[in-house]
C-alpha cells in the first residue's frame, strides 16, 4: 500500500531500526563542535555562524578537511563520553534499536588521547544509555587509509585487543582514490584472523574496480557507499555470490558532491535489482540529515510502500553482525509493522 506522504515520516518513525554506516565523529552538529571550542578556550570569538559556514562542502577533500579540524577539537576523553551521550540519544529518538557504529581511535591517539580511556568513555556512556532505552551499540573501528598500511594495522591490533567487548570488527575509511584497498590486503587477513568482522568504505569517490578490490582481497562482507555497480557486470555478480550488503548513505554522497542530485543516486536501481541494499545516514551532524530523514527522501523519491520500507530495514537487520537469534527477534519486531 502506498502511503499518503503527510503518514509516511509517521510511519518511518514508528518503525524500530538498524543503521550499520554512521561515524560517531560524524555526529558532531555546529552546536556541538562550538560546545566543545568553548569548553576549552574560553577567550574563543568563534561563532556558530562560523561554525556553521564549514559544513557546506565544495568537495569531498573540503569535508575531510572540517572533519580533521572537528577532530583537532577533542581535548580529553570526556570530550569524546559527551559525544558518544549525543549521538546515542539521537538514535534512540529515531527508535534505532541497533547500530554497527564506526570509530577512528587513531585520530585521537595521534592527539596525545590515551587510547583506554577513550574506549572506556565510549563504552560508559553507551552502557548508560542502553540501561534507560531499548538500543544496542556496537563498535567498528575504522583504519584511515590515507595514513597508510602501518597505521591501519595498530588501529586493528586496538580492535583485536578489546577489553570491553563492545568492539565487532574493523572497516576503511577515507581517500579511496590514492589508498585503494589492495595496499591493506595482510591488515585485514590478520584482522579476520583474530575473528574480527570486515567492512570497507568502496564506491564512495572510486569506482567498480575498489569495490572488487574490497570484497575479493579485503574479503569483506558490507561495503559503504556502493556507488557505481552496473548491470551484468562481473561486480555485480560477486555481490550477489557473495551476499554483500551494500550501505547506502545518499545524503552523504549528495553533501560532499559525488552525486549532484538525489536522483542521481541508484538506491532505486539497486533496491529495483534486489541487492541487498541498507539505507544510513553517515555522518548525520556533518550533513544535517538523521537515518528518517535518509528514509523520508528515499520514499518520497522512489514512491516507497510500507513493504518496501520495512524490506530496506529487514535488508539491514540481515547485514549486521548479530547473532541469528538477534536478527530473528529484531525482524519479527519490523514485520510486526507490516498492516
Ligand atoms: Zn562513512
Amino acid at each position: 500500500m502506498n502511503l499518503a506522504l503527510s503518514q509516511i515520516s509517521k510511519f518511518i518513525h514508528q518503525l524500530p531500526k538498524v543503521e550499520l554506516h554512521l561515524h560517531l565523529e560524524g555526529c558532531v552538529t555546529p552546536e556541538f563542535w562550538l560546545s566543545l571550542i568553548q569548553k576549552h578556550q574560553e577567550d574563543s570569538h568563534i561563532t556558530l555562524e562560523n561554525l556553521e559556514k564549514r559544513f557546506v562542502f565544495q568537495s569531498f577533500f573540503d569535508f575531510m578537511d572540517t572533519y580533521r579540524d572537528i577532530i583537532f577539537s577533542f581535548q580529553e576523553p570526556e570530550d569524546i563520553y559527551h559525544l558518544t551521550k549525543f549521538a546515542m540519544h539521537h538514535l534512540v529518538s529515531q527508535k534505532i534499536r541497533y547500530c554497527e557504529m564506526m570509530f577512528t581511535p587513531f585520530f585521537f591517539v595521534k592527539r596525545g588521547l590515551p587510547y583506554r580511556e577513550i574506549l572506556n568513555a565510549i563504552d560508559s556512556a553507551a552502557r548508560e544509555v542502553e540501561a534507560d532505552h531499548p538500543i544496542k551499540m556496537s563498535l567498528i573501528f575504522d583504519g584511515p587509509r590515507n595514513f597508510g598500511a602501518e597505521i591501519v594495522a595498530e588501529v586493528f591490533e586496538m580492535a583485536a585487543g578489546d577489553h570491553t567487548g563492545r568492539v565487532i570488527g574493523v572497516g576503511l575509511g577515507g581517500d579511496e582514490l590514492n589508498y585503494p584497498a589492495h595496499l591493506f590486503q595482510k591488515e585485514f587477513e590478520k584482522a579476520h584472523s583474530y575473528g574480527l568482522n570486515l567492512i570497507a568504505h568502496a564506491g564512495e569517490t572510486d569506482g567498480e574496480k575498489s569495490m572488487i578490490d574490497a570484497i575479493q582481497k579485503l574479503k569483506v562482507s558490507r561495503i559503504g557507499h556502493g556507488l557505481g555497480i552496473t548491470k551484468g557486470s562481473r561486480l555485480e555478480a560477486l555481490i550477489r555470490e557473495k551476499n554483500i550488503t551494500i550501505d547506502l548513505c545518499p545524503g552523504s554522497n549528495l553533501a560532499t558532491g559525488v552525486i549532484d542530485s538525489l536522483e542521481d543516486h541508484p538506491f532505486g536501481k539497486y533496491y529495483q535489482k534486489a541487492y541487498t541494499i541498507s539505507l544510513n545516514s553517515d555522518d548525520p551532524g556533518l550533513f544535517k540529515t538523521s537515518l528518517n530523514q535518509e528514509y523520508l527522501k528515499m520514499a518520497e523519491l522512489h514512491k516507497l510502500s510500507e513493504k518496501d520500507l520495512i524490506q530496506v530495514i529487514l535488508n539491514g537487520i540481515s547485514g549486521t553482525f548479530l547473532p541469528d537469534s538477534d536478527k530473528r527477534i529484531l525482524s519479527t519486531e519490523v514485520e510486526s509493522y507490516l498492516s
